[in-house]
């Protein structure tokens, strides 16, 4: 298979692992490979509700048998779910455009707000990942060569208070500066700044906890040169962080623009730009959207029922309190391992930064890719993230039980 795969797909793929999972069914946090065996999937947030969740696969298949068409006929199921989905955000971000993907909606975004605020200069935070697309690339500070990046993009440094140059009290101060110094390199460059992005939990960054008072500071700053403020909740949202439903609420800060997809339809391709109906109705003067796949039918069934899934199961809640239980056991484990340099994050969205000396933090890049592969070898998936790929990410289906945290705790102290 891995030799067809690469004949077939060729070399900008990638597989996980050195031995390959070979997965042919998912149930709620487990994956079962070809041979029987099992894993617990503490990597994947797209399967947010649980792999295969029957209500999902109900709602999908339901609708698929009835109709399946586009959003330029009258449906109620877009309806509905663009209704129930805007009741979760604050008062004015009342108006959803439906996507299929991620990089499709910060696409989405991207035009908007360069038609709103007529303007052209993006700001990023570094080792950001935003899409695939070619708009999405460029502001992909993790994938995009230095060359690579055109004029109209700056850069400014992650707010990470654990590695990041600045780690005191001053922190979100000295961070919201480089915003105000980026916009002014725009305008050396000859142009005026159309929006800041930023994904709010900083997942390819390394799961940075800005802080407090970051993200309010910026939105002023960017709002006063004329510019948006772009929420990408694609890993953040929908409850992850147990705290709060979206990333930005933890600022509290009403964004311009949020975007959305992942676990949206819990696998099934949906993704989604929020927004304020004086954006649209700006953006739609000039400009008509139409996305064949997006919203359709189906889609907008598997949305609703992921939306009452989340509600009825309490997920939220679940992320919030199984992921305490895994914060202490992680902390637990610091006292007798010193690579675990640091553990942050909150909800079922968890970082594990690994060091070869906890004074001077220097990233354990070697081990953390041992240790995954370890954990692979005791049946449990995880990955690595960050600039110095030194961090384990901690992601889970929002189903994860305590039990199953148990589980992962073992395997991991073994795996260490
Ligand atoms: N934004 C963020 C923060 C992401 O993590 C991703 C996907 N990893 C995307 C956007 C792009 O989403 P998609 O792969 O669905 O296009």
């Amino acid at each position: 298979m891995i030799a067809r795969r690469q004949m077939l797909l060729g070399s900008a793929y990638r597989l996980f692992y050195e031995n390959p999972v070979h997965i042919v069914r998912g149930e709620d946090v487990w994956l079962y490979d070809a041979d029987g065996q099992k894993y617990l999937d503490m990597y994947n947030n797209v399967p947010h509700v649980g792999h295969c969740h029957p209500q999902v696969v109900a709602a999908i298949c339901d609708q698929v048998s009835t109709l399946n068409t586009h959003t330029r006929y009258l449906h109620e199921n877009v309806l509905a779910f663009a209704e129930q989905l805007t009741a979760k955000f604050p008062a004015d971000l009342d108006t959803a455009m439906f996507c299929c993907s991620g990089s499709e909606a910060n696409e989405l975004a991207l035009r908007i707000a360069s038609a709103v605020s007529g303007n052209k200069g993006l700001i990023v935070t570094d080792y950001a990942y935003h899409g695939n697309t070619r708009a999405t690339y460029e502001i992909s500070t993790s994938d995009i060569a230095a060359g690579e990046i055109p004029g109209y993009v700056v850069t400014v440094p992650a707010p990470d208070t654990y590695r990041g140059r600045y780690r005191g009290d001053d922190a979100a101060d000295r961070y919201a500066a480089h915003v105000v110094d980026a916009i002014e390199l725009l305008k050396q460059r000859g142009y005026k700044p159309a929006a800041f992005v930023v994904d709010t939990i900083m997942s390819s960054s390394g799961i940075v906890s800005p802080p407090p008072g970051y993200f309010h500071k910026v939105a002023g700053i960017i709002r006063r040169a004329g510019g948006l403020f772009i929420a990408d909740e694609v890993q953040p949202g929908f409850g992850r962080t147990g705290r709060n439903f979206w990333g930005f609420e933890a600022d509290d800060l009403v964004p311009d623009i949020v975007t959305l997809g992942k676990p949206m339809g819990n696998g099934h391709p949906l993704a989604a730009v929020v927004t304020r109906r004086d954006l649209i109705e700006s953006f739609g003067k000039n400009a008509q959207y139409f996305n064949t796949f997006g919203g359709n039918p189906v889609s907008s069934a598997a949305g609703l029922a992921v939306l009452d899934i989340i509600e009825r199961e309490n997920l939220q809640r679940n992320a919030l309190d199984v992921g305490k239980f895994i914060i202490d056991g992680l902390e637990r484990l610091a006292e007798n391992h010193d690579c675990i340099g640091d553990v942050r994050g909150s909800g079922l969205f968890l970082a594990v930064e690994l060091v070869m000396d906890r004074e001077a933090r220097t990233p354990a890049t070697e081990l953390a890719g041992q240790v995954v592969e370890n954990l692979r070898e005791r049946g449990v998936l995880t990955g690595t993230i960050g600039p110095d790929s030194n961090i384990l990410k901690v992601r889970s289906p929002m189903t994860l039980s305590t039990n199953d945290a148990e589980y992962f705790l073992a395997a991991l102290k073994d795996s260490l």
